[in-house]
């Protein structure tokens, strides 16, 4: 009896131990911020619902209701309640008239208050996919997308856990649209690769990806200087499949005072500029640095900060084919969108175009890495 008793007991140990890893790992639920300092809201939901806090549970019946938020508390009917405080419907909420699925949840931080959705992984993929991609894309290119987004989400859960959430609704994480956004197709590409991830050597990857690369991906050590070494499958590699996509070309001019201005803006002391050039050349064929002359003297800056700092919607990449100055401006003319790191997603829609399958795509810009199943952790 006794040894039977010792071996049941080990066994659950076991099962804790595992159930301990994959919670840490891999949750099913995650929190994205949708909102940031708030005055107030307004949340709506057609089926009755409620709304806890201080672990009390206070009903509503259907319909809209204005939230206003002051400090460290809201008040809801004429009524303060302390936050956080979390709504909770079998049905979706709509919040300043967008829909969500899952909870929504209020907090106070460091940061000031946020407005957050929490809801299923697999279901906030379904808000990413149209925002992120184009519906009208083939359906392996949707699917490459739903897994590198998954992947991509995992690999950053935790990011701003400073402000209470895991996951920003902006490019600074990933784009979420929420329920309003969705789509048919989207939704089946997030479905038909449930769970599924990009691995490298058994863990989850850094699937960064992109617009359009314009003929080679970009080794991820020249954008963000990264310190340690790049691993294999983010070293870059040539891309014939983009070149016919819409922003293969760009041109931009920009007034020389608006490149000082954000220059100055961004730190760095300058005078006049007299003239701006690209220097060296990385794996993507790209600028390494940007030299300004100005009449303070010369300022060398990594090509993807000058990007940021001047304006990335404009300047669309570090590979700038010429920077030519005419009266008080200067015209730059590069190839491409984004920076290069990872998947390009005008190639991925060509190779999927062309019949390829979505693991043959993340295979070609992931190289060494291999698509598998994640477990998520039950509550
Ligand atoms: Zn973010
Ligand atoms: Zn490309």
């Amino acid at each position: 009896m006794k040894i039977l008793k010792f071996g049941f007991i080990i066994f659950i140990i076991f099962l804790f131990s595992f159930a301990d890893l994959y919670a840490k790992d891999y949750k099913e639920y995650i929190k994205v911020g949708i909102l940031s300092n708030q005055k107030e809201f307004t949340v709506a939901s057609d089926k009755k619902y409620y709304f806890v806090s201080n672990d009390k549970k206070y009903y509503l019946s259907a319909g809209k209701i204005n939230v206003k938020i002051k400090d460290k508390e809201v008040i809801i009917l004429n009524k303060s309640y302390k936050l956080p405080i979390k709504f909770v419907s079998s049905k979706c909420f709509l919040v300043n008239n967008k829909i969500y699925r899952g909870n929504i949840i209020v907090n106070s931080s460091s940061k000031g208050n946020n407005i957050i959705n929490e809801l299923k992984m697999e279901d906030y993929l379904k808000g990413i996919l149209p925002k992120e991609a184009s519906a009208s894309w083939n359906s392996e290119t949707l699917k490459a997308q739903a897994v590198i987004s998954r992947t991509y989400a995992l690999k950053n859960i935790g990011r701003h856990s400073k402000e209470g959430f895991d996951i920003c609704s902006q490019v600074h994480c990933q784009v979420y649209g929420g329920a309003s956004c969705e789509t048919k197709n989207c939704n089946q590409a997030v479905y038909d690769t449930k769970q599924e991830v990009v691995l490298y050597k058994d863990e989850p990857a850094q699937t960064f990806f992109h617009s359009s690369c314009a003929g080679h991906t970009e080794d991820p050590k020249f954008v963000w200087q990264w310190k340690t070494e790049t691993p294999e499958y983010l070293k870059g590699i040539k891309d014939n499949y983009c070149k016919d996509n819409p922003h293969q070309t760009w041109t931009t001019t920009l007034p020389e005072t608006t490149i000082r201005e954000k220059l100055i803006k961004a730190g760095h002391k300058i005078g006049k500029i007299k003239k701006i050039s690209a220097s060296g050349t990385t794996t993507a064929k790209a600028a390494k640095e940007i030299v300004i002359k100005h009449s303070k003297g010369t300022l060398t800056l990594n090509s993807y900060k000058f990007r940021c700092a001047v304006s990335a919607d404009k300047i669309k990449s570090t590979l700038i084919t010429s920077i030519k100055q005419k009266n008080k401006n200067f015209i730059f003319k590069g190839k491409g969108w984004g920076h290069k790191v990872g998947l390009c997603q005008w190639g991925a829609k060509a190779m999927g175009d062309k019949g390829f399958t979505y693991k043959q795509i993340l295979e070609f810009y992931y190289p060494k890495t291999k698509v598998g199943k994640i477990k998520y952790a039950t509550k």
